[in-house]
């Protein structure tokens, strides 16, 4: 049995008997890793404050060379997130970027510059203004995708590589991996999306999370960008994430004053 340390990201977590854990961390190094925390169902559990999803966390686990589930020696808080956990619709977003990374990173290491972004999407998710949180999520999706080698070709045509002209149509394909001019568009399937949709997803790709923390593209555009997780990532991971919807219904929710009526 060996003993190790590492910083991560709580992922999920899930009831193991009447008092016990199973948690998914998403650690440093490590890649993914599920480990045991024993008593953490219990009210008085050391674990118990620390293994909430997305706390970041300093982690001594065990692991054994007869099982794959490691188990929980210590466990520390180095941020709780708890301006993600107590608002609803930061904790929508928390679900989903949770999601992304639980279906995109399957091995036991995690890939590099990937836990950084993680971290430093949860730390602005906590204080970025609401309505900057959609340019913020589009930003991170296409970093993610960039790290893990997934990033959609945007430079000229996926099909004929020809250059798309400000002037022209122009499609986004999910299925393709990224633009299509209109010739190629009609062989086959593409969203039309406006050339300015294309320079802000470019944009987004390039530019420092911290720098979009107070930005927004503009209703249209914004709608347009979510090709992106609604399209492009549902075919990059041959599955659809099932907490966007939950995004988009907070939201909903909210727009309409309902989320105060709910709970009234
Ligand atoms: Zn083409």
């Amino acid at each position: 049995m060996r003993l190790y340390k590492t910083d991560a990201i709580v992922l999920s977590d899930s009831e193991l008997g009447d008092q016990d854990k199973i948690i998914t961390l998403l650690s440093d190094q490590y890649g993914k890793i599920r480990a045991v925390a024993k008593g953490a169902r219990r009210l008085k559990s050391r674990f118990a404050p620390a293994v909430q999803m997305p706390s970041y966390v300093n982690a001594v686990l065990y692991r054994s060379q007869r099982i794959e589930v490691d188990t929980f020696n210590e466990c520390k808080i180095n941020s709780p997130f708890l301006g993600i956990r107590n608002d609803l619709v930061r904790l929508s977003y928390g679900y989903y970027l949770v999601e992304l990374i639980m279906k995109f990173i399957r091995g036991a290491e995690t890939p590099p510059f990937l836990f950084d972004l993680v971290l430093k999407m949860l730390f602005l998710l906590e204080t970025t203004p609401e309505k900057s949180l959609p340019v913020l999520m589009r930003s991170f999706e296409l970093k993610m995708l960039t790290i893990l080698g997934y990033r959609p070709y945007l430079a000229g045509c996926v099909d004929c590589h020809r250059r798309i002209e400000k002037s022209r149509q122009v499609y986004f394909s999910g299925y393709e991996g990224g633009i299509l001019c209109s010739s190629c568009s009609r062989k086959r399937v593409g969203k039309l999306v406006s050339y300015e949709a294309i320079r802000w997803m470019k944009f987004f790709a390039n530019t420092p999370l911290k720098k979009l923390a107070n930005m927004r593209a503009g209703e249209k555009i914004e709608k347009e960008l979510k090709v992106i997780p609604e399209s492009y990532i549902p075919h990059r991971l041959g599955e659809d994430v099932l907490s966007y919807d939950f995004i988009e219904t907070v939201q909903d929710l909210e727009k309409d004053g309902d989320l105060e009526k709910i709970i009234d």
